[in-house]
């Protein structure tokens, strides 16, 4: 027997389960708001093309317009000025070797639900590492915060008079997990890989900046990581291959043991 059949064979059976990591993706999807200087990306608006009448008397098909980082969505390293002049950066031109890697969840439920502002610190990480083996190199590190649940769009992106509140990584911790651990890169629930305020920090958005830099990956507005285990699971995760694309909406999926 073959992986590959075993994989199927375990699939039907029942002991392995595809997990589907993505939000649905429509008008009401969230989208991240910038400070009012800055360019804005609009919502998701659909405009039907035909619908069984005149148009297209036997077909259905819309238009769609919306951002590239739109609801569940990656970010390739061109997204950040940092990574601008990387080789193979853009979603077109990433090897597709590196979007299929093993899925590390660390687990900050409890303390983002004491503090929404809550960073993941690098003693986090070896304190997980502790309990579950070194983070292995290319793989997926998913921050499972519970923000997820939060399916409304105000408590989602959580914005008061100073901005934004939601969890993140310190900028020691992407550092770690980019240089040191040489991840594919990182996975979030919330709507994007830096923490609310991070557009405060020094630098600004120090995810953003270190991962993009280093060439790895962002994976934003996950959901359902509670269905995966710290380690064992195996997350696919490919952008649409927009030619020059700085990132894309994407379906992404675990296969994961039940
Ligand atoms: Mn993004």
């Amino acid at each position: 027997m073959t992986i590959l059949t075993q994989l199927v064979d375990e699939l039907n059976a029942g002991s392995l389960k595809i997990v589907d990591l993505t939000q649905p993706l429509g008008p009401d999807t969230p989208v991240i708001g910038l400070p009012p200087q800055f360019g804005q990306s609009p919502g998701l608006t659909m405009e039907v093309v035909s619908c069984f009448d005149d148009k297209g008397p036997a077909w259905y098909w819309n238009v769609l317009h919306l951002g590239e980082h739109t609801g569940t969505h990656f970010d390739a390293p061109v997204h950040w000025i940092t990574g601008k002049n990387l080789p193979d950066n853009t979603c077109d031109r990433i090897p597709v070797k590196r979007l299929v890697g093993p899925a590390c969840v660390i687990d900050v439920t409890r303390q983002v639900a004491a503090n929404e502002d809550f960073l993941l610190m690098p003693d986090d990480v070896l304190a997980w590492e502790k309990q579950h083996g070194r983070i292995p190199r290319d793989s997926w590190v998913l921050l499972r915060s519970g923000w997820s649940a939060r399916t409304d769009e105000t408590s989602f992106l959580n914005v008061r008079d100073d901005g934004p509140h939601s969890p993140g990584f310190h900028k020691t911790t992407s550092e770690l997990l980019a240089r040191d651990r040489d991840i594919l890169g990182v996975g979030v629930e919330t709507v994007g890989t830096d923490a609310g305020q991070a557009g405060m920090f020094d630098p600004p958005f120090p995810n953003h900046s270190t991962m993009h830099g280093a060439g790895k990956f962002g994976l934003a507005s996950l959901r359902n990581l509670d269905q995966l285990p710290p380690t064992g699971a195996i997350v696919i995760a490919a952008p649409l291959k927009i030619v020059g694309g700085s990132g894309s909406p994407l379906r992404v999926l675990a296969i994961a043991p039940s």
